[in-house]
């Protein structure tokens, strides 16, 4: 077949990622400049982290913590001794002119996550995953990377933890990717090493090529010459799941049209322009002799092997998904919501532990997760308050309220106002009516209404509601409709 004459089905489409996921942690990786953001540029800075002549690099014992956290996740073999590296390269954003990361030593090697991509699970390996200092920050002011009028440096980043996981060529769609970042934040945040709703906290790097299908085995599995020899793009500039799947869409065209026309793609790094959804070539890739890597000197060799079994991880999302449903009975997708973050899914626990496990799925992951996600809210955003819910929870569950009104008034209030379910309840007057008053009522609105009476007894069960609403409006809406349908139905039996 010559390349003219490649069809798109014959094409596979090989996708592998490099993630930066930046650690949660107080402090940089190599010195105590605080991890926080600052009001303003190079504020969180001291000569290590500005790369001063004669500044010496500490090692930060919760970095390597979070990472070790991450290599059990993943199931990664951590090695007894690891090593740091220095990276050599000039660019403004790393004054020290060498970036402290790891090499051939990493902290964790060989692991995997699993993925479900269209209901089957799949493994993704995972070749390894090490630490790294993140450079600083350019602005480009006035236009993009390759346009502005000139470019503002700030080192308040610089230092801050990284771990890089980089993944075997794994993938063969986009979806597959999107797939695999969500399942890797989630369990990074299980982890507590990681938070998604920090500005930059995930950047991506996709290697992505295309090979002709008749270089895959009878498996449909592409053998490691194919994949060496196969000429690759590495886009960078990646920061977002959305940002991956678009960026990725539209190099897998480019490349593809390139090969149907008989031209070779070429090997090299592209740049991500978000704004205009297109990749642009940035330079021919660098290879590893370029950064002439060695030793940091600085640094001595770390042992790692005792923290492996000193250091412990919760349950993490697959698993106890799966807990979920086999212990509590919910379904695949209650059960998913329940297990979309740790707090999430430590809150049920507790309301299900308390009461029913159905009606605690029902308030935890419709109500509240509804109500919060209304009001753009997260449940660590009302993290102090949970005893407040599981209150309102009891109330329902002592049938001391509707649910309804638990539902519409109290929850909504206690968001929209800060009050407790009690004081809502007291001020407006829920309490579910005693069962007398609510006999009484039913008695008096029959009394009072003989037409609708009439109607009913003729065999229009329509006018019924006519009459419920009637008991409502008398016990101000605190009683049962089902049960006041059913006690005027008993009363005008008799
Ligand atoms: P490099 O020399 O560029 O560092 P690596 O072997 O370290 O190469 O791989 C870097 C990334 O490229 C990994 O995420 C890997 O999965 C991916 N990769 C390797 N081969 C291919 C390929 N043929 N197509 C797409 N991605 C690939
Ligand atoms: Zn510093
Ligand atoms: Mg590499």
């Amino acid at each position: 077949m010559t390349a003219q004459t490649v069809q798109r089905g014959d094409l596979v489409t090989v996708i592998g990622l490099e993630v930066h996921v930046q650690l949660e942690t107080d402090t940089k990786i190599f010195c105590r400049c605080s991890t926080e953001p600052a009001d303003d540029p190079n504020e969180n800075v001291c000569p290590v982290c500005l790369g001063l002549p004669g500044a010496l690099p500490v090692l930060n014992e919760g970095a390597v913590e979070a990472a070790v956290k991450i290599g059990k996740a993943i199931d990664a073999d951590i090695p007894e001794e690891t090593r740091f590296h220095r990276k050599n390269y000039y660019y403004p954003d790393l004054p020290k002119n060498f970036q402290i990361t790891q090499y051939d030593e990493p902290i964790c090697q060989e692991g995997e996550l699993e993925i479900a991509v269209e209901g089957e699970r799949r493994d993704v390996r995972i070749e390894r995953a090490h630490l790294e200092e993140d450079p600083g920050s350019l602005q480009h002011v006035g236009g993009s990377i390759d346009s502005a009028d000139y470019t503002l440096v700030d080192y308040n980043r610089a230092g801050t933890p990284l771990m890089e996981i980089v993944t075997a060529p794994d993938f063969r769609s986009a979806s597959e990717v999107r797939a695999f970042l969500a399942e890797l934040e989630e369990v990074l945040e299980y982890l507590g090493v990681f938070d998604a709703g920090r500005d930059g906290s995930l950047r991506i790097d996709a290697n992505l090529s295309i090979i002709e299908g008749e270089a895959a085995d009878e498996n449909g599995e592409i053998g490691v010459d194919a994949l060496e020899a196969a000429n690759r793009t590495e886009v960078k500039n990646i920061s977002s799941h959305k940002g991956a799947e678009k960026a990725l869409a539209y190099e897998e065209t480019r490349q593809k049209n390139a090969i149907e026309r008989g031209r070779v793609v070429e090997q090299e790094t592209r740049h991500w322009d978000e704004s205009r959804g297109i990749t642009v070539s940035m330079r021919s890739k660098e290879e590893e002799k370029d950064y002439r890597y060695f030793e940091e000197a600085d640094l001595p060799p770390l042992r790692v092997s005792h923290w492996k079994d000193e250091i412990s991880i919760p349950e993490l999302p697959t698993a106890r998904r799966e807990r979920f449903q086999s212990e509590y009975g919910l379904s695949e997708e209650a059960a998913s919501k329940l297990t979309s973050t740790k707090q999430v899914a430590d809150f049920y626990e507790s309301v299900a532990g308390e009461f029913d496990p159905d009606l605690a799925a029902t308030w935890v992951a419709d109500n509240l997760l509804g109500e919060l996600n209304y009001r753009d809210m997260e449940i660590t955003d009302i993290a102090d308050r949970l005893e407040e819910v599981t209150r309102l929870v009891e109330l329902v569950a002592e049938d001391e309220i509707t649910a309804k009104n638990a539902r519409e008034t109290v929850l909504r209030d206690m968001l929209d106002e800060g009050k407790d379910p009690d004081t809502i309840v007291e001020e407006a007057g829920l309490g579910k009516t005693d069962d007398d008053e609510v006999q009484s009522a039913v008695v008096e609105a029959i009394e009072e209404n003989p037409d609708a009476v009439a109607d009913y007894e003729s065999g229009d069960d329509g006018a019924i509601n006519f009459l419920v609403g009637q008991v409502m409006q008398k016990t101000g809406g605190s009683a049962d409709p089902g049960d006041v349908n059913q006690l005027l139905r008993a009363e005008l039996e008799d």
